[in-house]
């Protein structure tokens, strides 16, 4: 390998030392710019001088490419071979990670099963028109999984608004319910059931059989499910075992949150930054100079949090699909939304419903999919656009948007010119028709092909611009 050459670090695992090292030493050396107070203004006076005192022998100028806006802007314009090369190892390690976020989204974490990948779709496109670019963080998992009931760490900031601690689920009391609720999960989902988390509105090193939880899980899945800790210094010994372990079976991102200034120190004393490699720290403490929350959950309320935007509309929910809670045995069906006051954590929860044992939880989830998961929205009940977006015709077709997010665009052709489009909008707009009744009123009244209606009307459903029969009025709504 050249010298300057650039490696995947996460997957397939590197097992280049000096490469690591350089790459995790520039992460610490970025982690003390966003984090530690007084780190800017001393690095910035004396670069190299600011990282040795730090344990960091990375290259300095590196790392100001990185961190320094004004250093950053000069080599906006460069072509990649001029960077640094620790800038540059470290740029193809952001990318190596956004890439395998997206990945998930729009592959890995796609339902097998027909009706719940339909489902998830007509959310996960809901969102972007609803969210805008937020959606581009959103993951959309189709299932997760809480192994307690509450989180003892009582952020107040916490987005989902995790109620507090109040119950544990055992291992050796649900063990076998538990294998055959992943069992269960794989056969239904699919290997997109492997992307689940074991936390939620949980912290995961609240349980004392977390680890037992998750070797079963790796056994199902071949996958350690992504853990984020608020707690990683509760039991250091503990986070690092977990850390060890998990990391021989699986390299993948983890995340502790860093909830003061002195937990931020304390990680750094105790783990090296290529321990952190593969941990991404999320400051969450006022010093932090790169703190910032999203607007959801009780950083809505709460004055002292800094938030990244005070108006709603935030979400930090990242599943459509289910959460299986193993404490208090129950399933909710979920699907992110921006927040507000009647939705503050920024998630439309669409059921929930308690399970007593596994036949139990077979029957729960199988009728949530068939309740609430249709392959395709039906054709002789009438459509309702969905409230808040707004829609615009042009001459080469549809525009659609929500406030302040992104706007999108059908585009007529040939065979379905935009004056159809606009023809389907204007049905559609009138209201109380189903997609048969817009058929065949636009075959009478401009004679059009029903197949190329029912396609424009596909493609309205596909973006989830249509309200789903469980969030309408009448008697097909739930
Ligand atoms: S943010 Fe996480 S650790 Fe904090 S209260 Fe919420 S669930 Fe618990």
């Amino acid at each position: 390998m050249s010298d300057w050459e650039i490696r995947n670090v996460i997957s397939p695992a590197c097992d280049d030392a000096a490469y690591i090292r350089e790459v995790a030493q520039t992460k610490r050396a970025l982690e003390l710019w966003t984090m530690e107070p007084g780190f800017r203004s001393a690095f910035l006076a004396a670069p190299a001088e600011t990282l040795a005192a730090c344990g960091l022998s990375v290259d300095a100028f590196a790392v100001k490419v990185l961190c320094d806006p004004e250093t950053a802007m000069a080599y906006r314009e460069k072509p990649p071979e001029a960077l640094p090369r620790a800038a540059r190892r470290y740029r193809a390690f952001l990318r190596e990670k956004i890439e395998g976020r997206e990945r998930m989204a729009r592959e890995d974490c796609v339902p097998a099963h027909p009706a719940f990948r339909a489902w998830r779709l007509r959310q996960r496109n809901r969102c972007w028109v609803e969210l805008g670019k937020r959606n581009e963080s959103l993951i959309h998992v189709p299932l997760t999984f809480e192994l307690d009931l509450g989180c003892s760490v009582g952020c107040p900031f916490c987005g989902v608004m995790a109620p507090r601690h109040q119950k544990v689920c055992r291992y050796d009391e649900d063990a076998a319910l538990w294998k055959g609720i992943l069992a269960f999960a794989k056969e239904t989902i699919g290997d997109a059931a492997g992307h689940a988390t074991c936390y939620y509105a949980t912290e995961p090193l609240d349980n004392p059989d977390y680890e037992k939880f998750v070797d079963d899980f790796f056994d199902v899945f071949g996958i350690v499910p992504q853990m984020t800790s608020a707690a990683s210094m509760r039991n250091p010994e503990r986070t690092r075992a977990y850390l060890t372990e998990s990391l021989k079976k699986n390299r993948r991102v983890h995340r502790f949150s860093v909830l003061s200034l002195d937990i931020l120190h304390r990680i750094f004393e105790t783990f090296t930054p290529e321990e952190l490699l593969c941990v991404e720290l999320l400051p969450q403490f006022a010093e932090a100079p790169g703190n910032m929350f999203a607007s959801a959950g009780r950083a809505r309320k709460n004055a002292a949090v800094h938030v990244e935007t005070a108006e709603d509309g935030n979400t930090i929910a990242c599943i459509s699909g289910f959460i299986v809670n193993m404490a208090e045995k129950s399933v909710r069906l979920i699907t992110p939304c921006g927040s507000s006051e009647e939705r503050p954590t920024g998630e439309i929860l669409v059921a929930k419903e308690r399970f007593t044992d596994l036949e139990d939880f077979r029957r729960v989830l199988v009728s949530m999919i068939d309740r609430y998961m249709l392959p395709e929205l039906p054709k002789d009940q009438p459509l309702c656009l969905r409230p808040g977006i707004s829609f615009e015709k042009m001459a080469e077709g549809i525009a659609f948007s929500h406030a302040k997010t992104l706007r999108l665009k059908f585009l007529g052709t040939d065979d379905l010119p935009a004056g159809l489009y606009h023809d389907v909008l204007d049905k559609l707009r009138a209201g109380g028709r189903s997609a048969y009744d817009v058929v065949g009123e636009l075959m009478e009244e401009r004679d059009a092909f029903p197949a190329h209606v029912l396609f424009i009307l596909k493609k309205f459903e596909q973006a989830g611009l249509f309200l789903e029969p469980y969030e309408t009025p009448g008697p097909s709504s739930s």
